[in-house]
C-alpha cells in the first residue's frame, strides 16, 4: 500500500496529465483514492487539476464527512462514494470530460462494439449512464446501474468515469476510453467499422485469465441473451456471429467519401469504398472531428 504522501503526489501527477491531454478544462474533473480501509483521499472542489499541489487534497470517511484538509472535497464526491460502496475491489476513481469520449456521451452512442481487441480484453464494453444533474444524488444513482460490471463508462451529456485497483490503473483506463473513442470516430468517418467476430470476442475473454486481467463481470456477446441481460452482471459487447460479418452497414454517404478523397487527393483503391490515408492525413481528420465536437 502506498504511503499517504506518495498518493498525494500521484493525484497531483494524474491531474496534471489529464489537464495536459485536454481531458479536463478549467476546474473540471475529480480524482480519489482509498486511504486504508475507512478513509478516502480526494481532490478538492474548484481547483484546476493541472495545477494542484499535494497539500490541497481532502481526507474524508466513506460517508463523505471531511476529516482533514483546508478545502472542501470534490463536488462529485457522492459519485465517488457510490463507486467505493459498490466495488470493494476498487481503490481509485477518476472522472474527466475527455472531448471525443464525451462527444459519444452527448450523441448517446455507447462504446460497446467489438472493435479493438485490447479494449475488449480490458474494459469489455463502455456503456452510457443515463443523464443526471452533476453534483446531485442523481449522478450516483445513474452510475450504480453499471458500476458493478464495468470499470469504465460514459456519463450522458457530461463526461466519463473510470475506476481501478490503483490510481494509475484507473487513469490509464481513462486514456483507453478516450483513445478508443478517437479510433471509433475515425472508423465511422471513413465509413465502416469492421467488427471482431463473436467467437474471437469469447477467445479474448479467455485471455483475461491468461494475462491476469481482473474484470468485474464477464462479456455477453450474444445479442439474444445480451438484450435481456442485466448491466450489473455483464459487459454487453456487440459482435457478429460467424467470422467477421459486419453488424452495421456503411455510414459514410458516397458524397462524403468523395469529399475526403478529393481533400487528400486519394482515390478509393478498388471501388470497395476503402480510402487509404497517411498518418498525417488521419491526424488531420481526427483534429477536424474533435474541433467539431467542441
Ligand atoms: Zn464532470
Amino acid at each position: 500500500m502506498s504511503t499517504e504522501s506518495q498518493l498525494r503526489a500521484d493525484i497531483v501527477e494524474v491531474g496534471r496529465r489529464m489537464y495536459a491531454r485536454g481531458y479536463t478544462a478549467s476546474n473540471d474533473g475529480n480524482i480519489s483514492v482509498r486511504l486504508g480501509s475507512a478513509r478516502l483521499l480526494m481532490t478538492p472542489k474548484s481547483v484546476c487539476k493541472g495545477f494542484m499541489t499535494p497539500d490541497m487534497m481532502c481526507i474524508t470517511d466513506l460517508d463523505g464527512r471531511k476529516l482533514q484538509g483546508d478545502r472542501d472535497p470534490s463536488s462529485e464526491m457522492l459519485m465517488h462514494l457510490e463507486v467505493y460502496r459498490q466495488r470493494p475491489d476498487v481503490a481509485a476513481v477518476v472522472h474527466a470530460h475527455p472531448p471525443t469520449a464525451t462527444g459519444f456521451a452527448v450523441a448517446g452512442i455507447p462504446l460497446d462494439r467489438a472493435v479493438l481487441a485490447e479494449v475488449i480484453a480490458t474494459l469489455g464494453s463502455i456503456p452510457i449512464a443515463e443523464y443526471a444533474t452533476p453534483s446531485t444524488q442523481e449522478l450516483p444513482d445513474a452510475v450504480r446501474k453499471y458500476i458493478k460490471a464495468h470499470d469504465g463508462m460514459l456519463l450522458a451529456n457530461h463526461g466519463a468515469l473510470t475506476v481501478g485497483a490503483d490510481l494509475f490503473g484507473a487513469y490509464y483506463k481513462m486514456e483507453t476510453v478516450e483513445h478508443f473513442a478517437k479510433i471509433s470516430l475515425v472508423a465511422r468517418m471513413l465509413g465502416r467499422e469492421n467488427l471482431i467476430a463473436r467467437e474471437e470476442v469469447l477467445r479474448l475473454q479467455e485471455l483475461r485469465g491468461t494475462y491476469g486481467i481482473n474484470a468485474p463481470a464477464p462479456i455477453c456477446a450474444d445479442e439474444t441473451t445480451a438484450a435481456a441481460v442485466d448491466p450489473a452482471s455483464c459487459q454487453v459487447v456487440q459482435a457478429p456471429a460467424g467470422g467477421g460479418a459486419r453488424l452495421v452497414p456503411d455510414v459514410l454517404p458516397p458524397s462524403r467519401a468523395a469529399e475526403i478523397s478529393a481533400r487528400f487527393g486519394v482515390a478509393s483503391a478498388d471501388g470497395d469504398g476503402e480510402i487509404r490515408l497517411t498518418y498525417r492525413e488521419l491526424s488531420e481528420l481526427i483534429e477536424d472531428a474533435i474541433r467539431n465536437l467542441r
